[in-house]
């Protein structure tokens, strides 16, 4: 960490003040999510500065001429790097391992860079079809017409994937868990498949957070993150992360981050930073919730099918245990009843707000039918196993038990 990211020519990331040795530190996880990436200014602050400015000046007009030719390291415009978000991207990277990363103004800017960073007309994506909305309209929707070939792929169909991928390929994507059918995609065989079809494999692992899976150790090329989720955690700010190689990231990504400019605030980096220092804490406590909610639903008279990658009937559990730390902080249940029964009981919920967000210390319950996925065909929403009856709860840091009283409740007046 002495040194500056690879190939982050006039984008310092400089080293923490308090690296023990001068060369990556070898700090465990949790003191990497405190620490890592700190970067004191002069005044020795205690928390990461904000650095609020989008330019930066020059002593001499020759520096300026330099740095535009990448021959010193330093800060150009906050479009292409700036102090704080510097901090929140080395923090991110050290977390998740990677060789290199770049930070966006929101998870669907990560998502959108990273795969038109790689691809061109003529090129081939091959993606799980049970995808966040968004990134399913752009790869269904929008590289399309672009000249970009798309084909979806049912997440557990190895088949399905097989087939796909005995073509050449030039991106695999997929979500593992999904939303809201929480569907456990086999990563490390599918990057086995993306790499023989000469495909890179990206891992939407907003789902499993950095705590919970590691896509990279997998087999993985890239990892894309809604920081937004957890990693804030606490309903403040949109973010997005990309991780991957340094000759991605600081090469192909980094030109077409710097020319198209979803940059990230600041101000924002700086609560995804702090957001980090407790990432773990907080997932872990909200596992534990998640999963003893789950465990209560399983067993009332009123909900039908539960779903969350730590049950046993979960149909991914063993692939789930094999490739997660646990099983993530939301769950999705039916009501037995259909929508009106479902919506009866999202309006009798008094502590669990009625919120498509996820992720939050909140819980938060959406009725994915009507909200996020309204926009699919009712035969595309069965596939995915999304039905009328269909909730989707994200877990918070409540009271486990103050949650189950309201769900019980609420579920009594359905
Ligand atoms: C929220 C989300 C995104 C998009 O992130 P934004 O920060 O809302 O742009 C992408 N993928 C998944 C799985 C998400 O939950």
């Amino acid at each position: 960490m002495s040194k500056t990211v690879p190939g982050a020519k006039s984008r310092p990331t400089d080293p923490p003040t308090e690296t023990p040795s001068g060369d990556q530190p070898q700090w465990r996880p949790q003191t990497l999510m405190v620490r890592g990436g700190l970067n004191r200014s002069e005044f020795g602050e205690t928390s990461e500065a904000i650095f609020l400015t989008s330019g930066y000046i020059y002593d001499r007009a020759e520096d300026a001429e330099a740095a535009f030719k990448g021959e010193n390291d330093r800060f150009i415009y906050s479009r292409y790097g700036n102090p704080t978000v510097g901090m929140f991207e080395e923090r991110m990277r050290l977390l998740e391992g990677a060789e290199a990363v770049r930070s966006t103004a929101s998870g669907m800017s990560a998502v959108f860079a990273s795969l038109m960073a790689q691809l061109s007309a003529g090129s081939r994506v091959v993606a799980s079809r049970a995808l966040f909305g968004s990134i399913l309209y752009i790869i269904g929707e929008i590289l399309p017409r672009f000249g970009v070939e798309t084909e979806f792929v049912d997440g557990s169909d190895m088949e399905g994937w097989a087939k796909a991928l005995s073509r050449p390929a030039t991106c695999v994507f997929l979500e593992t868990p999904s939303n809201p059918g929480l569907e456990v995609i086999d990563i490390a065989a599918i990057a086995e498949l993306a790499h023989a079809a000469g495909a890179t494999l990206t891992v939407d692992n907003v789902f499993a957070t950095p705590i919970l899976q590691k896509p990279l150790e997998l087999g993985a090329d890239i990892v894309v993150y809604s920081a937004t989720k957890h990693i804030d955690g606490q309903g403040r700010a949109l973010g997005g992360v990309i991780l991957g190689s340094a000759d991605f990231c600081n090469g192909d990504l980094m030109t077409f981050l710097r020319h198209t400019g979803p940059a990230l605030s600041p101000f924002n980096a700086w609560t995804l930073l702090k957001g980090i220092e407790t990432l773990e804490v907080r997932v872990e406590r909200q596992v534990a919730n998640a999963v003893n909610v789950a465990t209560f639903l399983e067993d009332h008279p009123k909900i039908g099918r539960v779903l969350h990658p730590d049950l046993p009937s979960h149909p991914q559990h063993d692939l789930a245990r094999r490739q997660m730390r646990g099983g993530g902080t939301v769950i999705a249940f039916d009501v037995t009843g259909g929508k009106e029964t479902a919506f009866r009981f999202a309006n009798a919920l008094k502590l669990v707000d009625i919120s498509n967000n996820l992720g939050d210390s909140k819980s938060l319950l959406t009725h994915p039918a009507t909200t996020t996925h309204q926009r699919l065909t009712p035969e595309d929403r069965a596939r995915l196993g999304i039905s009328d009856e269909m909730v989707r709860l994200s877990v918070g840091l409540e009271d486990v038990e103050d949650l189950k009283n309201d769900l019980r409740n609420a579920l009594m007046l359905c």
